[in-house]
């Protein structure tokens, strides 16, 4: 995964926050101080400007300047623990102009240790912590099993929807909302909630991990998955089926 990529994934998660921003800031209005959609969507547009200016060229310098714009414009804690991550991040990617799984593996790995180290959040007290840590885990363990790019990713993403859902019947034990007490019981965090939709923004950037026999264009054809033998020079191909049914 390149510069571009790691571009994109910002511009993407950018674009999901900003989706989700009144959501956001609803889930925050339940057991916070109800700004971390508007907090959030704030510091990724900012971000976008800084990475339009400065055009970074490698992926840790992508990310690193993600994060130390996300810790000036953000206010409250989630701008600290989010660009701490992101620093960290882009700190164990290094200056390598394209990064495999293992290395995107360790920087997450950094990542979460910067939160916790930084938040003192451990897993299951409600924080941003319950679905980046088990998205990392997953992911990790994807990638030492030897998982295409595009599954392991799913499984970060999908490890961290499901963190992030955990956390509704969680009481906070730390930050604002733990100052609710049990009244912070049945309402997702909100910082989970983003880091779910973050994270999310990944996978759909890699081509699908392609099952045996599938189109090239990812979807499997109708015979089941058979490739016929059709050939690769010529015209373009059209799909026997549309053609059948569609002459007039
Ligand atoms: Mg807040």
């Amino acid at each position: 995964m390149d510069a571009g990529v790691f571009r994109a994934w910002i511009r993407s998660a950018a674009e999901v926050i900003e989706a989700n921003r009144d959501r956001l800031t609803q889930l925050d209005a339940a057991i916070g101080d109800a700004d971390h959609g508007v907090n959030l969507s704030r510091g990724f547009s900012a971000v976008l400007g800084a990475l339009e200016t400065a055009a970074p060229g490698t992926p840790g310098a992508i990310l690193t300047l993600t994060g130390s714009t996300l810790i000036s414009k953000v206010g409250g804690a989630s701008g600290p623990l989010y660009g701490t991550a992101f620093r960290r991040a882009g700190r164990a990617l290094g200056d390598a102009a394209d990064v495999g799984l293992p290395a995107l593996a360790a920087a997450l790995e950094a990542a979460l240790a910067g939160v916790q180290q930084l938040g003192a959040a451990r897993e299951g007290d409600k924080t941003m912590v319950d679905a980046l840590a088990p998205a990392t885990k997953a992911f990790s363990t994807a990638v030492a099993e030897g998982a295409p790019p595009r599954a392991a990713l799913d499984a970060l993403a999908e490890a961290a929807a499901a963190g992030a859902t955990g956390t509704i019947p969680m009481q906070a034990l730390k930050g604002r909302a733990s100052y609710l007490g049990p009244r912070s019981v049945g309402h997702e965090d909100p910082g989970a909630a983003s880091t779910a939709l973050i994270l999310g923004a990944l996978p759909p950037l890699l081509p699908p991990s392609l099952p045996a026999g599938a189109d090239d264009d990812g979807t499997l054809s109708r015979n089941g998955g058979i490739r016929r033998d059709r050939g690769r020079e010529g015209p373009p191909r059209r799909r026997r089926g549309r053609r059948r049914g569609g002459r007039r």
